[in-house]
């Protein structure tokens, strides 16, 4: 048995037997991996807090013959403002679910790492979370080398207009109207939302709390990243129903 320490922050836990839960984590230096936080369910648990979703800790580890064992954690940040509202709680389980589905276990990738931790700041700051979330979204896609060409036509080289453009993942990127038939997993978005992928793009985190986009603009994006995503993943993340669903009942919700 060997210990180690980890960076992390929890991407999911599930419930093992009456007291204990199995945590997906997401650590700075190893990677994902799972382990076992023995007794965090117990009132009173010195893990329990730890092993909340989407809380960040020092966490100290030991190998085990499966799973590793979580044996003690410092958290560093639980991110109260977050679990303030619905809306928070459920982008930021969607942050996880998105880091989760992309990642390998044990493929490192720190600058991931601080791409994530650094959108949860940005969410515990007040920022807008559907704001957020396309944040992450750009910022993680553009650190595994997915982030969608915008700012030129993919077939001319033209920078595009105001008119409708169409977005296809399969090319990675935009393609303009005067270009002939378009490909068959196109999506069509103004070409608006070229400006508002580049802001997106640039933002420093601590000035995303004063960006105000327009409806129209957020639901454009969504829908665009959402499609380059699943194309990604081939598969749809759960937690955008959990949005979906939260987003018809909570107030607070943009
Ligand atoms: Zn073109």
């Amino acid at each position: 048995m060997r210990t180690y320490t980890a960076s992390a922050i929890v991407l999911r836990r599930i419930d093992l037997g009456e007291k204990d839960r199995i945590l997906t984590i997401y650590a700075r230096e190893q990677g994902k991996l799972s382990a076992v936080a023995k007794g965090a369910r117990r009132p009173g648990s010195k893990l329990a807090g730890a092993s909340e979703p989407f809380t960040y800790s020092r966490m100290f580890l030991s190998t085990g013959r499966d799973l590793d064992l979580l044996t003690q954690a410092d958290i560093k940040e639980s991110f109260p403002n977050v679990k303030q509202s619905m809306a928070g709680i459920a982008y930021a389980v969607y942050m996880m679910e998105l880091t989760n589905s992309f990642v390998d276990e044990r493929q490192p990738n720190p600058e991931l790492f601080d791409t994530l931790l650094s959108a949860m700041y940005v969410l515990e700051s007040g920022t807008d979370p559907e704001i957020t979330a396309r944040y992450y979204e750009m910022g993680l896609l553009a650190v595994l080398g997915y982030e969608p060409h915008f700012e030129t036509c993919l077939r001319c080289g033209k920078k595009v207009g105001r008119k409708k453009v169409a977005f296809s993942p399969a090319l990675g990127g935009i393609v303009c109207n005067e270009c002939g038939v378009p490909p068959n997993d196109t999506i069509w978005v103004p070409g608006a939302i070229v400006s508002y992928l580049r802001a997106l793009k640039n933002a420093e985190p601590q000035n995303l709390k004063d960006m105000k986009f327009p409806q129209g603009a957020l639901r454009d994006l969504a829908a665009m990243l959402r499609w380059h995503i699943r194309y990604r993943l081939e598969h749809e993340l759960k937690s955008v129903d959990f949005i979906d669903a939260v987003a018809q009942f909570d107030p607070n919700t943009p």
